[in-house]
């Protein structure tokens, strides 16, 4: 019988567990509510009860797990140094010490977008990638980049960065603290925030129509079906969003030569609207290296692709020397 492996996704929400084989077949998945309140120990204590359940539900052990946490992680100790959205930042949590005993496996730590990254490597486009950047456009922006095959880490497992880079010297303010990073312009909430703004100016009737004046209704889903309704102004919204995408993307692309530009997360679901602006950008301002030597892919895996990183940190028993 093939080994069964374990992932889990810490969010700041929920937890996300899932059971698969090395092949990425799902046996069982399950999510449950993160209380992230209860501080670390309550929440990893729920985290093994969570792995226990789903190895009886799917009637197996899982061999090994690979868990997904939202920040910074000495990933040779599997302690998390910095959860900036958890409360307590979980400094120093050694989460392997006190996981292992009670899961009775190796546990493995990555950061949850470089996990996404490893999971469309091994079961998405990056299949027949050699080199691929990743970025996740949702709440925030995340990347991953692998080089030759192999997911860049960088001491801290935190190169990849990719929402972080500016786009606008003097742009608005963001998380990390700089300013005009890609994620304060082509995010969710910064894409929402344009509308939400046309929405009240009278300026976006049919999007106005859609969420009946409700402004706490507008996501991008909407803006997506509002463009398409014929309103211009959310049209050229989503695309000044692909716009800034796209010049953060040609600035990957002139520096690693990528084969594949993969776009993840919720905003990727926008589709072609947004896409095609990032394509038309990339061969406005890659002139060093033929554009079409590089696909640019929304993710094959969707919001699996974490899940699956999971799975396959665990079947190669981590990226790093513990
Ligand atoms: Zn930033």
């Amino acid at each position: 019988m093939k080994p069964i492996y374990a992932s889990v996704d810490l969010g700041g929400t929920n937890i996300k567990a899932v059971l698969a084989d090395e092949d990425g077949s799902v046996r069982v998945s399950r999510d449950v509510p993160t209380h992230s309140h209860e501080g670390p120990e309550r929440v990893l204590d729920r985290i093994a009860e969570l792995v226990n359940e789903l190895n009886t539900e799917g009637k197996c052990r899982a061999a090994a797990v690979g868990m997904a946490v939202p920040g910074l992680a000495d990933l040779a100790r599997g302690v998390t140094k910095f959860l900036p959205n958890l409360p307590t930042q979980w400094r120093d949590v050694p989460v392997r010490q006190l996981l292992e005993p009670k899961l009775g496996c190796p546990i493995y730590l990555l950061n949850d977008v470089r996990m996404a990254t490893l999971g469309e490597l091994c079961y998405g486009h990056g299949r027949s990638a050699d080199t691929m950047a990743f970025f996740a456009v949702g709440t925030g922006i995340g990347g991953g980049i692998v080089v030759d095959g192999k997911l860049r880490l960088g001491p801290l497992g935190a190169a990849g960065e990719l929402g972080h880079q500016t786009i606008l010297p003097n742009g608005p303010r963001c998380g990390c603290g700089s300013r005009g990073c890609m994620e304060t312009l082509a995010s969710g909430p910064a894409m929402v925030a344009e509308a939400v703004r046309l929405l009240q100016c009278g300026m976006a009737p049919e999007l106005y129509r859609l969420v009946d004046g409700d402004a706490s209704r507008v996501t991008t889903k909407e803006m997506a079906e509002a463009a398409e309704a014929g309103d211009k102004n959310v049209e050229e919204a989503i695309v000044r969003a692909g716009e800034y995408l796209g010049i953060g993307i040609s600035n990957v692309v002139v520096t690693l030569h990528p084969d594949l530009v993969v776009i993840g997360g919720g905003v990727a679901q926008i589709g072609p609207l947004l896409i095609d602006s990032v394509r038309r950008t990339l061969r406005e301002r890659v002139h060093m290296i033929p554009p079409e030597s590089v696909a640019v892919k929304t993710s094959e895996l969707g919001t699996l692709a974490g899940a699956l990183g999971g799975i396959a940190l665990a079947a190669q028993g981590g990226l790093v020397e513990r």
